[in-house]
């Protein structure tokens, strides 16, 4: 490395201390006033703005610039002009104009829009987004957009979850202000946990499922998975430990805080976690990481999955949105403090994501959903699809003392004791983890467990943020009926009846067993297991008044969103069960000929020389891979006819069920046959690698 990590960090980044050095002082102050209180843009300063990132980007090496954005596909956008500008004698300068820097209009037509545009209309527009800050990579100046069309809808993420943060900043503030607290304004603050897996490009190239879905659609399991629990934590290999240490360079580079990797839980899986920052750039730099995660495993050999499933048997991929709030002169509202149990305001703040979770469930549930993870989710190895929370031990006894009007006394916290004198005297935390929980509260934030590895982290927290946003507008309301000298018993009162009405939420035990799915059916809970479960909640009219009521979203913007979702679930398993088919017939059931003739021959050739030679076990093989052949055959011709007739269907939520309901169990049913079949097979037989030599790559 060539340059001390402070020097290397945000290098490529347009960022304060840069607009600092470049920026004329008025200009400067403009700026900051814009992305501090979110205050209307002057063109005469975006054009200074534009003059400096130009230079700046110029001095590193750029030649272009792009408006970058994130369309409804779940993954970013780009497209590149250079700087360059002809002048008379045949040269050029470069040139960037507050206008270029403040507005594109990319050719939206071949981006989804779920029916928001017409064909014919092809305008959208992006819009500058100067809270998350401009950068550098790949001699391109990246300058973060939102992405409307021409009437001004939301055609991405980005415009949505802004939405969702002033939403709540407005009505956090209200709150607040009734508390006796002045702020400017409440931010929302994410930190994504980020899982994913590494494996050898030979191998990926080798496999169409890996290529073509993400995810392996065949293949038995090794002697070996995850059952000795060796991989967790576990010493890095030389190529994962090189792989990682360049990504945190390259992120680094890009101001993004990585702070935390290890192996994971399966084989040849590992976690990166950023230091958490305010949800808009959180977002931003999430999908940034997630893209630079593949480019340098690239440069390794090896292949980034960011799949939430691509090993059956093995677990999934997941990514954890840890989350709070936070004012803008930096009080973390979820901290609590010495005394929690005294502390009024953290326990309204409390209450409110209590009852927001339960009462926007189906919409949390939603906002996960996705063909990928609905493998993972209640699958063992993640929590279940069930929305609960958990509050850890001195938060429910704080909740049992409010609900019950009993005094809560302070638990002493403990020192801990290991036994060993040499080691450090330290305290242990008042509250163990749970790991089973989707929503848990973790010390001064909750971790909303249920995202898959591959999803952008913007979806979720639209639905946190505006659903918080909802309760806090009518906590609001009820506190403003209050005078000023009797607040804190009108507090307390909302805070004992909000935890009596939606406790049942709450859940601190297991969330893998069985009972608890028995249990959380007893208290109403929904258990919406597949993605179009749960879907049609989008488009019910409480998602519509909940998200038209804080402009969030219109319910066109809703009905288009919808369509998206139903049509990106469909696709998804149409280009899995098409993959599965050409692997059937292209490459598995071939193999399985191969080796049959060989054993007929085998067999055939012992008859010649003598009839006494044993040959019962050829023979057995050999009808178990006929009769395999046979099984598979058929249907892998039903799949193809359930395939045709999955094309036909137009209602997108009667297609989604059909791929649910019928392509999906017939998938299963053939990988059951054929990974039975691929454990008698000679090995090296098939034409691509198998899990063993996948998950076990040196
Ligand atoms: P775990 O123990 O679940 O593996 P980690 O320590 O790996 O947790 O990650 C915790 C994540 O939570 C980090 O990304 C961290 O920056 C983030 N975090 C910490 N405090 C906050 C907060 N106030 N708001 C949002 N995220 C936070
Ligand atoms: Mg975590």
């Amino acid at each position: 490395m060539d340059k001390k990590i402070p020097e290397l960090y945000g290098s490529m980044v347009f960022n304060d201390k840069v607009m600092r050095d470049k920026l004329p002082k008025d200009v400067y102050r403009a700026l900051r006033k814009t992305i501090d209180n979110g205050t209307h843009l002057e063109l005469n300063v975006a054009n200074s703005v534009a003059v400096a990132m130009k230079e700046w980007a110029v001095e590193n090496g750029a030649t272009h610039y792009t408006h970058w954005f994130q369309p409804m596909t779940g993954f970013t956008a780009e497209k590149h002009d250079s700087f360059i500008t002809p002048v008379d004698n045949g040269e050029v300068i470069m040139e960037f104009s507050g206008k270029e820097l403040i507005k594109g209009e990319p050719d939206a037509s071949s981006f989804p829009s779920g029916g928001l545009r017409a064909t014919f209309e092809a305008r959208g527009y992006t819009a500058w987004d100067p809270t998350s800050p401009a950068f550098i990579k790949d001699r391109t100046l990246y300058i973060p957009t939102a992405f409307c069309s021409y009437s001004g809808e939301a055609l991405d993420k980005k415009t949505p979850l802004l939405r969702s943060m002033e939403a709540l900043s407005k009505e956090a503030t209200k709150v607040l202000s009734l508390l006796g607290k002045d702020v400017r304004g409440v931010s929302t603050t994410v930190g994504p946990e980020q899982e994913y897996f590494l494996v050898d490009k030979e191998d990926y190239k080798l496999r169409k499922d890996l290529i073509f879905t993400g995810r392996t659609l065949l293949g038995a399991m090794p002697p070996k998975g995850q059952e000795m629990e060796d991989h967790y934590f576990g010493t890095l290999r030389p190529r994962v430990s090189a792989y990682m240490h360049d990504l945190d360079e390259e992120l680094w580079k890009l101001g993004i805080p990585a702070k935390t990797k290890h192996n994971e839980v399966a084989p040849c899986q590992h976690e990166l976690a950023p230091v958490f920052d305010t949800t808009n750039v959180a977002v931003d730099h999430n999908q940034l990481t997630m893209e630079v995660m593949k480019k340098v495993a690239d440069k390794h050999g090896l292949v980034c999955l960011l799949h939430e499933k691509p090993f059956d048997g093995i677990n999934g991929s997941g990514k954890h949105n840890n989350w709070s709030m936070s004012t803008s002169e930096g009080e973390n509202l979820l901290e609590p403090g010495k005394t929690p149990a005294e502390n009024t305001q953290f326990l309204v703040f409390l209450v409110a994501v209590i009852k927001a979770v339960d009462e926007y469930a189906e919409l949390m549930r939603l906002s996960v959903a996705s063909p990928g993870n609905d493998h993972r989710l209640g699958a063992n190895e993640a929590p279940p699809a069930i929305v609960s929370m958990f509050l850890g031990d001195e938060l429910t006894a704080i909740i049992d003392a409010i609900e019950n009007d009993t005094f809560f006394e302070n638990q002493k916290r403990v020192q801990m004791e290991t036994g060993a004198s040499v080691l450090p005297h330290f305290f242990k935390d008042n509250t163990d983890r749970n790991r089973t929980s989707p929503f848990a509260f973790t010390g001064n934030k909750f971790e909303f467990r249920m995202l898959g590895s591959a999803l952008s982290v913007a979806g979720p927290n639209i639905v946190l943020n505006t659903a918080v946003a909802q309760v806090l507008s009518e906590f609001a309301e009820e506190l403003s009926k209050a005078s000023k000298d009797r607040i804190e018993d009108a507090a307390h009162e909302l805070v004992k009846r909000t935890i009596i009405e939606h406790k049942r939420i709450i859940f601190n035990g297991n969330g893998y067993t069985d009972e608890w799915v028995e249990e959380a059916a007893k208290r109403g809970l929904p258990n919406l297991k597949a993605t179009p479960d749960v879907l049609p909640s989008f488009v019910s009219a409480k998602s519509i008044d909940l998200f038209t009521k804080h402009g969030i979203y219109t319910e066109s913007e809703i009905r288009s969103r919808y369509e998206i979702l139903l049509e990106n679930y469909s696709k998804t398993i149409h280009i899995e069960a098409k993959t599965l088919s050409d692997m059937l017939f292209g490459e598995f059931l071939p193999t399985v000929s191969k080796v049959s003739e060989k054993l007929a021959d085998v067999i055939l050739k012992k008859r010649q020389i003598s009839d006494s030679i044993p040959m019962k076990a050829e023979e057995k093989l050999l009808k178990f891979f006929s009769e395999s052949y046979e099984t598979l055959t058929e249907e892998g011709e039903s799949l193809i006819e359930c395939i045709e007739r999955a094309e036909k269907i137009e209602d997108s939520l009667e297609s989604a069920n059909f791929y649910l309901k019928k392509i999906i169990p017939l998938m299963d049913k053939i990988r059951k046959t054929a990974d039975a079949t691929e454990e008698k097979l000679p090995e090296g037989a098939l034409p691509y690698p198998d899990y063993s030599k996948i998950l076990f790559y040196v």
